[in-house]
């Protein structure tokens, strides 16, 4: 959780339900998403400009830019076997945004690794279930389009989808994880293939 200079950017019942909807949802899947510390607040950290990356209202991602400055901040305290979940403003474009071993971008930092990085942004409404998306990310080492777009992961929009009935409170909306996508979640990612499907987050 990063804060914008004014204190957190989202209060600890926020992160609490992203943490309980992502729990719900990948259950189905026999994943539990549990929190290993408790968040830590600490302030953003500065940009390649030399202010605050916050400061202009945006965790700017597209170009890879203020993503890039947060993972370089954390350094070596992220390890592959943990994703770092990171608190954030609005993110440009998104709700949430993963930074996982396949997505890593010419020009992230070296400590990137085999790491992951998933952020969620102020702004996401619990019933929008961003962590879990992200989750699915970090799981699954893909992106959206790498599954039949429907129910809670990968959950992409077809475009022009009104908001309103994407939360899921909708019964027929991200609700369930398709078969497939429960497969490639509960694969274990060889060390070093960081494109292959799957991860090394899940302890037995
Ligand atoms: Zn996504």
């Amino acid at each position: 959780m990063i804060s914008d200079g004014r204190g957190p950017v989202v209060t600890m019942q926020q992160v609490l339900d992203q943490v309980e909807r992502a729990n719900n949802a990948w259950a189905q899947a026999g994943i539990r998403v549990v929190m290993i510390d408790a968040p830590i607040i600490e302030e953003a950290p500065t940009g390649a400009d030399g202010l605050n990356i916050l400061s202009d209202g945006w965790l700017d991602i597209s170009p890879a830019l203020d993503d890039v400055a947060v993972i370089e901040a954390l350094g070596a305290a992220a390890t592959p076997a943990v994703a770092e979940v990171i608190y954030t403003g609005p993110i440009t474009g998104a709700l949430g945004y993963a930074r996982v071993p396949a997505n890593m971008g010419g020009d992230l930092p070296q400590n990137h690794g085999e790491n992951t990085y998933l952020f969620v942004a102020s702004n996401s409404p619990t019933s929008r279930r961003s962590l879990a998306h992200e989750i699915g990310h970090a799981l699954t080492n893909q992106p959206d389009l790498f599954f039949t777009p429907s129910i809670i992961f990968p959950a992409a929009p077809p475009i022009g989808t009104p908001q309103s009935t994407l939360l899921d409170m909708s019964p027929l909306t991200r609700r369930r994880v398709m078969h497939a996508t429960q497969e490639a979640a509960r694969t274990d990612r060889a060390a070093g293939c960081l494109t292959c499907v799957g991860n090394r987050l899940l302890s037995p």
